[in-house]
């Protein structure tokens, strides 16, 4: 770890010059004013924003794969191949141009990348560079009118609208300078029309014809309807992922973790990790999580194809994980009734204390006057436990001197502060004037530092209290 020298620092009372206002105007805010954008789709130009190809694509392969399916019987061993090139064409979008040209989370070698160029063109969902320069967009801009599958704009859109609709805005700017450079990714690329044909239609045909003769069944299982399951299984990443389940990590955005996402989507299901963490090659940081893509790419680490696969410091991610059950217990925290802050009940005299206790029953405990009207008869101790300490100090007495109260006891005694005593209490009690439900409270750093005039820099809320016990 780096360690500044200390000349670097400047003294603290040393004053700097005030840095330069930031521009806080956001990049999308800046790009979406700045761009042109199509006019939102409406009953009246739907049919001319709706690029038909891929309209028709989404549309006539279930019914051609569903009316096929009923006049096709389906052989065992076609069943099988199905689901057997449902996940191969699966695992090169999830593994290849997911994992390993989208988010660079390992390296892989010439042969695998072949295989995942292949594979995942038997997919059909564009090249590796078309479909990894949205998919760097969406991670870059998630929720926004830059990421090309918004999922604020709704299930629909995010799941098959934005591929049937001609894109309302170019999508937000990825770098993709590295898949440019990568001359298989330039291959599929320029020859993708040959590789969809060949690996999508032609090989899941073929498969079933020469080894045990079912052309039709391989037309209609192997070839369509796999595909549209690989479609929506690819699909279900952008909407199901962005819509259902818990946000463990980061509840910024829209993406969440679930089991049936990942049943769904070969793995890809842990999207709340996978936003805030997309080098990593896994989605499922647990080993009973379901992830055959993370198992995929660990076989091919063992195979000599795969290496330098990328894992986020478990440090960082468990500050994730911290973060969002602290925000939790927060909630828990603001629905409860807390004893008044120390800033908002009066401060009093000793003479004024003992003037008032003489017509209510006061009792002072660690520096804090309490009012135990309501109390008197409800004290498991009895009520002349508290009737022989009104007007007087009766902190040793409550911490053990006469009897050692619960925590729970402590923090109802909080409840009934009423004033500070004008001079506070001595050091020695600094632990014994927090309840003990208050010792380890939430805070967010905003209601730690108390904003003071211009010319002082912010303090601590703990010094602050300092101060004002000294003045007091
Ligand atoms: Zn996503
Ligand atoms: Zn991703």
């Amino acid at each position: 770890m780096g360690v500044l020298t200390p000349p670097l620092t400047p003294p603290r009372s040393h004053s700097l010059s005030k840095p330069a206002p930031v521009d806080l105007e956001n990049y999308v805010t800046r790009t979406l004013r700045q761009q042109p954008m199509l006019p939102p789709l409406d009953r009246h130009n739907w049919y001319k924003e709706l690029i038909w190809l891929h309209v028709a694509f989404i549309f006539l392969t279930p019914v051609i794969g569903f009316v096929g399916a009923y006049y096709t019987k389906l052989r065992w061993q076609t069943g099988l191949f199905s689901v057997f090139y449902y996940f191969v064409t699966g695992l090169g979008i999830t593994a290849g141009y997911h994992r390993l040209w989208a988010h660079r989370c390992y390296n892989a070698t010439r042969p695998l990348q072949y295989f995942l160029a292949l594979a995942g063109a038997g997919a059909i969902q564009g090249s590796i560079k078309w479909w990894s320069r949205g998919h760097r967009a969406h991670h870059r801009y998630t929720d926004t009118e830059l990421d090309p599958y918004n999922a604020h704009r709704g299930f629909y859109w995010s799941h098959i609208g934005w591929i049937m609709t001609k894109p309302r805005t170019r999508p937000g700017m990825a770098d993709v300078g590295d898949l440019k450079n990568n001359d298989i990714v330039r291959w599929q690329h320029k020859y993708f029309t040959w590789c969809l044909l060949s690996m999508g239609f032609v090989l899941p045909s073929v498969v079933p014809w020469i080894l045990w003769g079912d052309l039709q069944g391989g037309i209609v299982y192997a070839a369509i309807l796999r595909l549209v399951f690989v479609h929506h299984s690819t699909f279900c990443v952008n909407s199901l992922a962005h819509w259902l389940g818990e946000a463990p990590f980061d509840d910024k955005h829209t993406p969440r973790d679930h089991l049936i996402t990942a049943l769904v989507t070969v793995g890809e299901g842990y999207h709340n990790f996978h936003h805030q963490f997309p080098m990593d090659y896994r989605n499922a940081i647990k080993w009973y999580q379901y992830d055959p893509t993370k198992w995929f790419i660990w076989c091919c680490q063992q195979a000599g194809l795969a290496s330098h696969l990328k894992i986020f410091p478990t440090n960082e991610i468990r500050k994730g994980q911290l973060t969002m059950h602290l925000k939790k217990l927060r909630k828990i925290q603001q629905d409860l009734t807390w004893p008044e802050s120390i800033n908002e009940l009066p401060v009093v005299t000793w003479a004024n204390f003992q003037e008032q206790a003489a017509t209510t029953p006061l009792i002072l405990i660690s520096g804090f006057i309490h009012d135990v009207t309501d109390f008197l008869d409800e004290h498991p101790g009895g009520r002349h436990h508290l009737t022989r300490y009104i007007g007087q100090d009766a902190t040793a007495a409550f911490f053990g001197g006469v009897y050692d109260h619960s925590n729970a006891a402590h923090n109802l005694l909080a409840m009934k502060r009423v004033g500070v005593l004008h001079g506070g209490h001595p050091h020695a009690l600094d632990d014994k004037s927090i309840p003990p439900s208050q010792k380890l409270r939430i805070a967010e750093y905003s209601e730690l530092v108390i904003n003071l005039p211009a010319d002082e820099e912010p303090s601590l809320l703990s010094e602050n209290l300092t101060r004002r016990r000294n003045v007091a």
